[in-house]
């Protein structure tokens, strides 16, 4: 788990005598809501005996948990997740059976005599048949089983599923704790990257494994080839646009994209371009001949 989350570690620690059937981790992409859920879990199938020190990592439940096999934990992602036996075209969703499968381990009784977990990862990744299989669960939780929802699209969710869920909110971190985590990752530029992550530890460290690249599509755009760069296009057009619009706005830039202050003029021909490269970022997921939708992407930005 990372540094800036124990305060939230702690008052999930203050509130663990009253716990809901089901909790929403829910946040921006990374901000180590994974990581959290994950430590949650560990410290609620820890069995040390002083709860003070749970998880104490050394315990046969920590050790298992850890291993990856503790026998009342099951973790549900979509198959492009999976660390193991990852099959040759994976899902990107929680598939319905991955669902279903999960009868056998709720409603047979514990292994080690205390709660058995679900962790579903990214919970909003699921198609409505899955989730109506899940929202069963939820709505008649069997006796002793915790659900941890991890999402940073909580709103993709059924309403119905998160209100059955108790809240966890895991905000962007305080700058200062973020820079440091950075510089002790050995970041270079971190100020700059953890702007263009808007302030997300975690995706600041991807972006500055990507530092040439990224600087690259973001000092010249032009079309791509591939697929695998279409994302980063539409992320940079999309996060540069709001930066111009910020600026027309006489506003200070957010992402540091790298434009001049004040030199953007048609603001709001910058915020429709911004919410239109927001709906292509989802687009590149889906097949598509990466050269003509970057050439047009490309095409359509406002010239002032
Ligand atoms: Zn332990």
């Amino acid at each position: 788990m990372h540094p800036w989350n124990q305060p939230i570690l702690d008052s999930f620690e203050a509130r663990i005598a009253r716990l809901p059937h089901a909790l929403l981790v829910h946040g921006p992409r990374g901000v180590g809501k994974l990581a959290l859920a994950e430590r949650i879990a560990q410290r609620l199938l820890c069995e040390a005996a002083e709860a003070a020190r749970r998880p104490c990592g050394t315990c046969n439940a920590c050790r298992w948990f850890l291993a990856g096999n503790h026998p009342d934990f099951r973790r549900l992602e979509p198959e492009i997740l999976w660390k193991d036996e990852v099959p040759d075209k994976p899902s990107r969703i929680i598939k319905i059976d991955q669902v279903r499968e999960l009868a056998d381990f709720t409603y047979v009784t514990t292994h080690r005599g205390g709660l058995r977990i679900v962790l579903l990862h990214p919970a909003d990744e699921m198609q409505v048949p899955a989730a109506n299989s899940l929202l069963k669960s939820l709505e008649e939780p069997p006796a002793g089983v915790i659900f941890l929802l991890v999402s940073h699209h909580p709103d993709r969710l059924l309403a119905t599923i998160r209100s059955r869920c108790v809240a966890l909110a895991v905000p962007v971190p305080p700058r200062k704790s973020a820079l440091s985590w950075l510089a002790g990752q050995g970041v270079k530029d971190a100020e700059r990257w953890l702007a263009y992550a808007g302030g997300a530890p975690l995706r600041a460290l991807e972006y500055a494994a990507d530092a040439q690249i990224l600087a690259g599509i973001l000092a010249s755009p032009a079309p791509v080839e591939d697929r695998d760069k279409l994302e980063q296009l539409a992320e940079a057009l999309q996060k540069t646009a709001l930066d111009k619009a910020f600026s027309a706005f006489g506003l200070p830039s957010r992402y540091q994209t790298g434009g001049k202050a004040g030199t953007a003029q048609n603001a709001h021909a910058w915020l429709s371009y911004a919410r239109a490269m927001g709906r292509s970022r989802r687009l590149t997921q889906h097949p598509l001949n990466a050269r003509l939708f970057s050439a047009e992407i490309l095409a359509a930005r406002p010239k002032t």
